[in-house]
């Protein structure tokens, strides 16, 4: 079995952990803490992680008997729209990840499906799978400027908080609206 197994990850890679320098021996640990650009596209569609924004990675790599097991947290600022008024929300997140990463060839590599646990590619590990997965299960899918945001008039589109309390729209009755059509016809 050749020693390193050919990746196609790339180890300067922002989001990508070289374990080089972790012993593969079970207790062996290493500390990650830096601050890398997000990726694209990290969130959902109405909030996330801007592309390029600061994510400070504060991670532990752990050697385990079956690979390394990695754990820490990932923060970063988020960027959305509140779904009611459309205002920017500014806000922050922060995600566990507590996640393995079998060996080639391990017993948990073997005895795992693909998507049960991570794999380690060589000694690379690709962080950004999880990290992704983190970030999507803590963001809101129907993100609030704030919990109470009373949201736009459906008439005139101004947001609530800047409308008087007794903002209304004349409501035409439909019963008098039938009865202008007859003023209408008889002039
Ligand atoms: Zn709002
Ligand atoms: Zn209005």
């Amino acid at each position: 079995m050749p020693k390193h197994l050919p990746s196609q990850l790339d180890p300067r890679s922002p989001l990508v952990l070289d374990t080089r320098e972790l012993p593969r021996r079970p207790g062996a640990l290493r500390t990650v803490t830096r601050v890398v650009p997000a990726p694209a596209d990290l969130g959902l569609e109405m909030i996330g992680v801007p592309e390029g924004a600061d994510l400070s990675l504060d991670l532990s790599l752990q050697s385990v008997s079956e690979g390394v097991y990695v754990s820490g947290t990932v923060s970063g600022a988020v960027q959305g729209e509140c779904g009611r008024c459309l205002r920017q929300i500014d806000d922050s997140v922060v995600v566990r990840i507590q996640e393995l990463y079998a060996y080639a060839n391990s017993t948990t590599d073997e005895t795992t499906e693909e998507d049960e646990v991570g794999r380690m590619q060589g000694d690379l590990i690709d962080l950004e799978p999880a990290l992704r997965d983190a970030v999507v299960l803590a963001l809101p899918t129907n993100p609030l400027c704030r919990e109470d945001c009373p949201g736009l008039c459906t008439d005139c589109g101004v947001h609530w908080d800047e409308l008087p309390a007794d903002h209304s729209h004349q409501q035409v009755d439909p019963r008098w609206a039938g009865l202008s059509q007859l003023t209408r016809k008889e002039e």
